[in-house]
C-alpha cells in the first residue's frame, strides 16, 4: 500500500485525486493556500457547471493542444469513464443539445463539490489549507503555514491550477518556485477569453452586448460554429473560445484575423441569387430575404464600403467571408483559462516530474490548451485519475 500522498492544491485536479485514493483506502493531505477548496471550481460552475463533454473519444482527444501527452492518459480514463464514476456515487448527469454534460438541476455545484470532499475524508483525507506552497526541491517541498513553516516529504502531487481568476487562489505565482528548482516553464497567456477589437464607435454605440449567433468563425485553418458577444473591447463566446491557440498563434505576429461566415448554411450562391432579386437596398433585400440581424448587418456594414453595398455579389462575399482584426488578446485575469505554467518536457506520460523524486504535476498548471465545454475539467479528472493508478499499484 503506497504511503500517505500529499496533494499542493485543492482545486478541481486535487480533490478529485483525494477521492479517489480514498477510494482505495489511500490517505492523503490535500493542502492549500487558501481558505477553502475548490474555488475555481464554483466559479465555473457559476454558469452551470459543464463538467465534461459527451464527445466520442476519437475526437474529445483532438480538443487539446497539444493532444498527444494526454492521450494514453484518455486511453485510460475517458470522460464516459468518469461520467460512470459520478453516477455510481449517486449523482445524476444531462447531457444537453451541445453535447456538454451538466450535474442535475438538484445537484448544485456547491452541493457536489462538498460530497465529493465527504467522500474524500471519509476514505482517509485530510485537508489543511491556510499552507500556501513556498519552495518545491527535487526531495520534496515547503509551505508557509498559520504556524510557521512545514516540510513535506514523500509521495507530492503538484495540482496549483492556472493564472486566471486570481480571486480564488489560483495566482500562478509557484512558477517561480519551480524556475527556481531548475524545471522548464512556460508564461501564462490568456486562453478562452476576451479578444480585442476596435470596432468603430458608432457600430459600438447601437451593438455592445448583442450576440452574433449562428456563426461560423475561423483562424487560420481552424472553424467553429456558434455564438459570440460584442464587448466594448472586442469579441468573446464560445463561438471563439476554440481558436484561442489559433488566435494567440497569429498574434505572434502583431495582429489576428478572425473570419467570420454570418450565414453558414447559405451557400454564397445561393446568397447572391436572394440578393440579386427584388427592389430597393441592398440592406432592405439582406434583412427581408435571409436571417441575418440587424447587428449582424451592421457589423458587414462596419467594415465595407458604402461602394460594395452596390453590389449584391460583392456584399453576399462579405456576408460569407467577414475579416475581423484581432489586436490582442483580453487580460489574463478575465481569462476562463490559461496556457502555459510547467513545460510539458518535465513530465512522463503519467504526469511525474522527471527531476523530482515521487513528485507528479496535474491539471491546468499544465502547459497545454484546451477550450471550454467541459474539456479543462475532464482533463483535470484524467490526470488524477491516471497518477492515482500509480499509488494503487504500489
Ligand atoms: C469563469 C470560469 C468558467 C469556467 N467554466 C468551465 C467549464 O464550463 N468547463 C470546464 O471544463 N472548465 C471550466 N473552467 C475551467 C476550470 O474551472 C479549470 O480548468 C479547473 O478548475 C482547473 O482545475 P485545477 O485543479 O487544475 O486548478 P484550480 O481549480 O485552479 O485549483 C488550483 C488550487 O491550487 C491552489 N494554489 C495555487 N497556488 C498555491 C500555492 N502556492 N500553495 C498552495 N495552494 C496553491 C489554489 O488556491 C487552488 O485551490 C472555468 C473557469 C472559469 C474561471
Amino acid at each position: 500500500m503506497a504511503e500517505k500522498v500529499n496533494i499542493i492544491g485543492a482545486g478541481a485536479a486535487g480533490v478529485f485525486l483525494a477521492v479517489l485514493l480514498s477510494q482505495k483506502g489511500i490517505a492523503s493531505t490535500v493542502y492549500d493556500a487558501n481558505v477553502a477548496a475548490g474555488r475555481k471550481f464554483l466559479v465555473a460552475g457559476g454558469g452551470g457547471l459543464n463538467i465534461t463533454h459527451s464527445e466520442p473519444a476519437e475526437s474529445f482527444i483532438h480538443k487539446y493542444t497539444p493532444a498527444a501527452f494526454l492521450k494514453p492518459a484518455f486511453d485510460r480514463y475517458s470522460n464516459l469513464t468518469f461520467m460512470q464514476w459520478l453516477e455510481d456515487l449517486g449523482f445524476s448527469l444531462y447531457t444537453g443539445s451541445s453535447g456538454r454534460v451538466f450535474p442535475s438541476k438538484n445537484d448544485k455545484p456547491i452541493a457536489l463539490l462538498n460530497r465529493l470532499i465527504q467522500k474524500a475524508e471519509a476514505g482517509g483525507a485530510t485537508f489543511s489549507f491556510q499552507h500556501k506552497l513556498t519552495q518545491v526541491a527535487a526531495n520534496g517541498c515547503i509551505l508557509e503555514t498559520p504556524t510557521g513553516l512545514k516540510e513535506i516529504k514523500g509521495p507530492i502531487v503538484y495540482a496549483l491550477g492556472g493564472a486566471s481568476w486570481r480571486v480564488t487562489g489560483s495566482t500562478g505565482e509557484w512558477l517561480s518556485l519551480f524556475q527556481s528548482a531548475g524545471c522548464e516553464t512556460e508564461d501564462f497567456a490568456a486562453s478562452n477569453c476576451q479578444f480585442l477589437v476596435d470596432w468603430p464607435s458608432s457600430f459600438l454605440q447601437a451593438h455592445e452586448g448583442k450576440p452574433l449567433k449562428n456563426t461560423r468563425f475561423s483562424c487560420g485553418t481552424y472553424h467553429t460554429l456558434g455564438e459570440a458577444v460584442i464587448t466594448r473591447n472586442g469579441i468573446e463566446g464560445s463561438g471563439v473560445y476554440p481558436l484561442s491557440p489559433a488566435i494567440r498563434h497569429q498574434l505572434l505576429s502583431g495582429k489576428a484575423t478572425l473570419l467570420l461566415d454570418l450565414l453558414p448554411l447559405v451557400t454564397s450562391d445561393e446568397l447572391v441569387q436572394r440578393l440579386s432579386r427584388g427592389e430597393g437596398p441592398l440592406s432592405k433585400r439582406i434583412l427581408s430575404t435571409t436571417s441575418l440581424s440587424r447587428t449582424q448587418l451592421a457589423l458587414v456594414k462596419a467594415f465595407t464600403s458604402k461602394e460594395v453595398f452596390q453590389h449584391p455579389t460583392q456584399v453576399a462575399q462579405r456576408i460569407k467571408q467577414l475579416p475581423i482584426i484581432i489586436t490582442s488578446t483580453g487580460t489574463i485575469d478575465d481569462a476562463i483559462s490559461t496556457t502555459g505554467g510547467l513545460a510539458l518536457s518535465e513530465i512522463d506520460e503519467t504526469f511525474r516530474l522527471i527531476r523530482f523524486n515521487q513528485a507528479h504535476a496535474i491539471g491546468e498548471m499544465l502547459a497545454y490548451d484546451a477550450p471550454t465545454g467541459g474539456y479543462l475539467l475532464q482533463s483535470c479528472f484524467t490526470m488524477a485519475a491516471t497518477v492515482a493508478q500509480q499509488f494503487y499499484a504500489t
